[in-house]
């Protein structure tokens, strides 16, 4: 009759309760999509367009700015990187325009290869949304628009810093991680001060448009993007 391994038992323990941690990470992921998808049956969803290897999906009637202001987005990326290499990072990623589900510019859903954009805010500029989200305390006035410009497109600019949520997720199996160690001040935007994980979201939308973050967070962000890029590849 032995005593049990502590040790052992706490550390089976420990990723057990992980493992269940993020089943319902995956779950309340799901259950967004399905809520998409309770508002827009199949034959609502529209597939607008296919490029990097990523799905681009309006719910309800398309709208033809949209798509000019996604593909604005993949160029700014390509143009940064390399197409490939973006290809390999992003792809399966299915991006949904949608009214009435996702709050704010819109939110990733990395566990389940998904983004939902706000179809109400798109072609939004830099300023207008800076004027909206600084009201609600959500973000600060200049962050972006003394930067990117005020009249740069929020949505198309935002639907990169999603993209960075996704990155993050397929470099570490989860958000807020990357950056945890990283002074937070040194973040390029208030926004991204007040959470590690967005934090690298804003950082790699910094990044992305050639406007300079610190090393550190350069660093990170080119050794994910390699890293998933080549992990995509080998799935193949
Ligand atoms: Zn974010």
């Amino acid at each position: 009759m032995g005593l049990p391994n502590s040790d052992q038992n706490n550390s089976e323990l420990e990723t057990n309760m992980r493992t269940s941690q993020e089943q319902s990470l995956v779950d309340n992921e799901q259950a967004k999509l399905n809520s998409l998808f309770g508002a827009y049956p199949e034959n609502e969803r529209h597939l607008i367009f296919t490029q990097d290897g990523m799905e681009f999906i309006a719910c309800g009637k398309p709208n033809p700015d949209h798509q000019s202001i996604l593909i604005a987005g993949i160029t700014a990326m390509e143009q940064r990187f390399e197409k490939d290499v973006i290809t390999q990072a992003f792809k399966g990623v299915k991006i949904y325009l949608a009214n009435g589900i996702a709050s704010g510019g819109g939110e990733a859903l990395p566990r389940v290869d998904t983004i939902i954009l706000n179809a109400e805010n798109m072609g939004m500029n830099v300023a207008q949304m800076e004027a909206i989200a600084s009201e609600a305390g959500m973000y600060r006035v200049g962050d972006q628009s003394d930067v990117f410009g005020a009249d740069a497109d929020a949505s198309e600019v935002g639907f990169v810093h999603e993209l960075g949520h996704i990155l993050e997720f397929r470099a570490h199996l989860d958000m807020g991680v990357g950056f945890q160690t990283l002074d937070s001040l040194k973040s390029p935007t208030w926004y991204g001060q007040q959470k590690p994980r967005e934090d690298y979201a804003e950082s790699w939308m910094f990044m992305v448009y050639g406007h300079s973050i610190d090393q550190d967070r350069e660093a990170i962000l080119q050794a994910d993007l390699k890293k998933v890029a080549a992990a995509n590849v080998s799935r193949l």
